[in-house]
């Protein structure tokens, strides 16, 4: 028994670790995707970390980068003997992913995903699941506005939330496994429905990114605001939106595509209020405008309070594990 375990510990920097699984493999190694990875190395998560994707040119940087032990551009390949299974690709190729991988995965692996929307994601996964796996599906919720294997960064996910939104008659001991790994990982794991989930991250993440690609489009086509004037005079607040804009297209148009029915909910709130406020700035009505500016000042305060935000002046945003800017 006691060499069993001196057998499957590993070293870590000057610890020796027990690691969770034996063999993850991640499926797309991305922002998200090495950011787990370095995770998976810095704390010896598992003997053996196989990453997939498609392109040739993104696997040779993730091997660049050591970001794992073995490399391979077959989904279905790396899936072989995993006992974790973490998908981290745009939420419209997951179908796809769950169709190469279907046929390899091992009887009782976790396979989980990140994905941006849930709904969607399960519609798209699921039917393909053999019924010998446990799907649960999840969604940290920290990133940047970068992509690729080289924007991920150790500690992404400190302090962040991580929301799982399990499918029925999800075994429990798998549940508590994937919990403990997004735990290590520095993740506060909260359990969602995924249509809930669907319509809360269409307030507070989706509808500000299509905000900000709308506002920088418009500054873009109005013919009076020239190129240089956007650029000199971004600090005016403007920059702000040109970080939520400078976001991965292909993964905010498969966000909008496939949350659509919340965020087309959320669009027509929004419009509502914007056409009310409007309409108190036409009319001079200050009190109210006052109103609504001084509510919204607290709920910063709040997120602050929470500790999902700095109180700090931060023009450039600087990255770093501690602050963990999103
Ligand atoms: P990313 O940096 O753009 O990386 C995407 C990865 O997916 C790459 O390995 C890419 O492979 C692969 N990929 C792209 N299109 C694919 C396709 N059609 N079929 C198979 N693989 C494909 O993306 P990310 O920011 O890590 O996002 C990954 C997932 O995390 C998304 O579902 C997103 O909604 C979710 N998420 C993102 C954030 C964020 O802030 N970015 C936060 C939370 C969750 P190649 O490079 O080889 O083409």
């Amino acid at each position: 028994m006691e060499q069993r375990a001196s057998e499957s510990a590993r070293t870590v920097g000057l610890f020796t670790v027990t690691p969770q699984f034996h063999r993850i493999a991640l499926i797309g190694i991305g922002l998200i995707g090495s950011s787990i990875a370095h995770d998976i190395k810095r704390l010896g998560l598992a003997h053996e970390a196989i990453i997939a994707t498609r392109s040739a040119q993104t696997l040779k940087r993730a091997e660049d980068l050591k970001l794992g032990d073995r490399y391979t551009a077959s989904a279905a390949e790396a899936v072989k003997d995993a006992d974790l299974v973490i998908v981290s690709v745009p939420v419209g190729a997951s179908a796809n992913v769950a169709m190469q991988i279907a046929g390899n995965l091992k009887p009782g692996a976790i396979i989980t995903d990140v994905g941006s929307v849930k709904a969607s994601v399960i519609a798209q996964m699921q039917p393909h699941m053999p019924a010998h796996v446990h799907f649960i599906p999840g969604h940290p919720l920290a990133g940047t506005e970068k992509s690729g294997p080289d924007a991920g960064f150790p500690g992404l996910f400190q302090g962040r939330w991580c929301i799982f939104t399990p499918i029925e008659r999800t075994d429990p001991a798998a549940l508590k496994r994937l919990r403990i790994f997004w735990e290590t990982l520095g993740a506060k794991v909260i359990e969602m429905d995924p249509e809930h989930h669907d319509k809360v991250l269409a307030i507070v993440s989706h509808l500000p990114h299509i905000i900000a690609y709308n506002i920088v489009g418009t500054a873009d086509d109005l013919e009076m605001v020239t190129e240089s004037e956007v650029i000199k005079y971004s600090a005016s607040g403007f920059r702000d939106f040109t970080r939520l804009a400078a976001s991965d297209p292909t993964m905010w148009r498969d966000v909008c595509l496939h949350n659509r029915k919340a965020i087309l909910e959320m669009l027509a709130r929004f419009t509502e209020d914007l056409a009310r406020l409007q309409r108190a700035i036409r009319w001079g009505e200050s009190e109210k405008i006052f109103e609504l500016f001084t509510r919204t000042r607290a709920i910063r305060r709040s997120i602050i309070q929470a500790g999902q935000e700095v109180d700090a002046a931060d023009f450039g945003r600087q990255y770093s594990a501690e602050q963990n800017k999103v």
